[in-house]
């Protein structure tokens, strides 16, 4: 069952780093498509519709933000960079231009597989119609109905801003979300409000749904970058 599963993009200009992600992805059923320009990373794009990208950021003929901004114009399938640049605003760049996920080279396959698990999935339910009433993100519970939220047995209330928050959070869970997008989301705008705004609403949200709010175990910060809910399952 090797050409069966969803279509990966590598768009990468390394030969060895090609070999491994081969090596990594090619038993597990993905059907792989190379490209080691972004020349040839659109054509592959239009031509093949993959269903998840994997972009390396420095390639010979241009960006790989760049190519992210000019893939999002048209492509919905989710992009994952995966780049030896490690700094919190390489990573802020590539998400705010529309990758959704970031992983910084080196790193290993279980945590690359494990990554393009949750962003297939949260492709796959954005796309999907019917959506449900209930987020459940592992003992979080939102009902959107009745707008009301539960960790385990337990009744949690919330203002209107984290109440919004923590469904946008959910309905991302285990993506991070840099504060840029969450100032546009929450707020409408990233013009008054500053980041230290999301930081306090976090705060608050975190003494809402977290056992120990000192050290959160669902929802983390991404230093210097944003959040992510925890995606259990
Ligand atoms: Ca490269």
């Amino acid at each position: 069952m090797t050409e069966t599963g969803p279509a990966v993009l590598i768009v990468e200009d390394e030969p060895q780093m090609r070999r491994f992600l081969r090596a990594a992805l090619g038993s597990h059923g993905f059907k792989l498509l190379e490209a080691s320009t972004a020349r040839e990373a659109v054509q592959l794009a239009t031509s093949h519709n993959p269903e998840l990208i994997l972009l390396d950021l420095g390639l010979p003929d241009g960006d790989g933000i760049d190519l992210t901004r000019q893939l999002r114009e048209w492509c919905t399938a989710p992009i994952i960079v995966i780049s030896a640049r490690g700094r919190e605003e390489d990573k802020v760049q590539a998400l705010d231009a529309g990758a959704d996920d970031y992983l910084t080279k080196p790193f290993g396959t279980n945590e690359l597989l494990a990554r393009m698990r949750v962003s297939l999935r949260h492709a796959q339910q954005v796309g999907s119609s019917a959506a449900s009433p209930i987020l459940q993100v592992g003992e979080l519970r939102i009902d959107l109905g009745r707008r009301e939220v539960a960790v385990g047995d337990r009744q949690v209330r919330l203002t209107p801003i984290e109440y919004k928050l923590l469904v946008y959070l959910a309905r991302n869970a285990g993506r991070v979300l840099t504060h840029r997008q969450i100032l546009a989301e929450i707020w409408g705008s990233t013009h008054g409000v500053q980041a230290h705004h999301v930081r306090v609403h976090m705060a608050e949200l975190r003494k809402r749904i977290e056992v120990d709010p000192a050290q959160p175990k669902l929802l983390l910060t991404e230093p210097g970058v944003g959040y992510r809910l925890r995606d259990r399952s």
